[in-house]
């Protein structure tokens, strides 16, 4: 009946291989999956007091949840209720429980194990991996969801740098209001990162100021004074949430949202000049529409060919020079934020200024002015080199997982697999 620790095992046992279980039978099932009876070899310790007990009580079979070996398999433990024996011991009797199944459990450890590795670590779905392991879809979410509880808490993680993000959770969505008419809700989510690792540390609701706002106030103060730095768009909200309640922190704006913006108002100057001049958008025979790519290029990458024909542009489809203002602007912008001291900077500052007053152009001002006024955060830039690349890069794996996914429903469900999935990257 019971077999002690360490002997060598059987065959069937041994193809099995679920640890403190050895196979008493197989069976197949006419028209159904093989079934296997295991029983457990693990020693009877009450779970009150740990004495060995040698008198059973009952048994009855139980199926448990396992890994297909071999293909699928209906795995029954035939469980034994034995007697506590133990006179100074209040419990009576008790079930059998092991590493593999403790009490309570219907399913093994090994298979939640590898249901959440093929969700968090090869980014399986859900539905996918349920469907695979011949289980349920609320299974595998349950034990992802377990696996997301056991992860280290934020307190515990040494934060220098954070870096703060917005991606959009799902498309937009339309609901009627009370009065029957139509609203819209764009439902937003804001990734913070460790910038220094990358990792996720926390997914929060909106793009505002207040769900930001809202987790930084449920840090520890001992955490928040360890932040030195946070990495943001130029986002008013996310800088007045870090105001708020990192006074004490510098906020860095991220330069490729800095080099975005150039680029943006290089476009709304074409996009406007071929509307004044031609009365239309643009098209293929325009050289400036054909070469909009190459125009938001950085001039130091540019080959030859590339100049040749930038150059061609300006000389045949820029005859108010207004396109050519708005690239050198754009050209001095990436030198700004390329400088690498407060004095270079400010020159580089000083010298864009003067190109956009001679410009005299409402996007080039527009763009001044977002410049001067995130001008304190682009020194910060500048001196700590503290960018939220990581913090993008993150947010590229987060569209992957809505890929695999093809949507959540489920905001909790969506935030747990994002925390698992950066801190199983981060592990390996
Ligand atoms: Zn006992």
């Amino acid at each position: 009946m019971f077999e002690p620790t360490g002997s060598q095992r059987d065959a069937a046992s041994t193809i099995f291989n679920l640890s403190d279980y050895r196979v008493i039978d197989a069976l197949e099932v006419p028209g159904a999956a093989r079934r296997v009876e295991v029983e457990s070899t693990s020693p009877p310790g009450c779970p009150t007091c740990g004495v060995v007990s040698i008198r059973v009580h009952s048994r009855r079979r139980q199926r448990i949840r396992d890994v297909p070996v071999a293909g699928a398999l209906e795995v029954i433990w035939c469980k034994r209720r034995w007697f506590c024996d133990e006179w100074r011991c209040g419990r009576g009797t008790f079930a059998e429980s092991t590493l593999q199944v403790p009490p309570r459990a219907r399913s093994t450890v090994r298979l939640r194990t590898q249901l959440v590795a093929a969700v968090i670590e090869s980014g399986r779905a859900v539905s996918e991996t349920a469907r695979a392991h011949g289980v349920s879809w609320w299974m595998v979410q349950s034990a992802v969801t377990t696996a997301a509880l056991m992860l280290a808490t934020v307190g515990a993680v040494a934060v220098k740098n954070l870096g703060v993000d917005e991606h959009r959770y799902r498309s937009v969505r339309f609901y009627r209001t009370e009065t029957g008419a139509w609203a819209r809700y764009e439902p937003w989510m804001s990734t913070i990162v460790d910038v220094s690792t990358g990792q996720v540390l926390a997914v929060v609701d909106g793009r505002g100021s207040a769900g930001v706002g809202a987790w930084l106030a449920a840090r520890p103060v001992e955490w928040l004074a360890q932040v030195e730095v946070v990495a943001i768009d130029p986002s008013a909200a996310f800088r007045k949430a870090i105001r708020t309640h990192l006074p004490c922190a510098a906020v860095s704006v991220d330069a490729f949202h800095l080099i975005q913006l150039s680029n943006q108002c290089l476009t709304a100057v074409r996009q406007r000049l071929v509307r004044d001049h031609k009365g239309r958008r643009g098209r293929l025979v325009d050289p400036a529409w054909a070469n909009r790519r190459l125009l938001l290029r950085g001039a130091d990458t540019l080959s030859p060919g590339g100049w040749a024909r930038l150059e061609k542009v300006f000389r045949t489809d820029d005859p108010t020079d207004e396109l050519g203002a708005a690239w050198g602007i754009k050209e001095q912008v990436r030198r700004l934020i390329k400088t690498s001291s407060l004095a270079d900077a400010h020159e580089a500052k000083m010298l864009l200024g003067h190109y956009v007053q001679v410009a005299n152009m409402p996007e080039t001002d527009r763009l001044w002015n977002t410049i001067c006024e995130w001008w304190t955060e682009i020194e910060v830039l500048i001196v700590t080199g503290v960018t939220n690349a990581r913090t993008e890069a993150a947010n590229t794996s987060i569209k992957n997982i809505k890929r695999t996914g093809r949507g959540f429903r489920n905001p909790d469900n969506y935030k747990a697999r994002i925390l698992l999935r950066s801190a199983a990257k981060r592990a390996a």
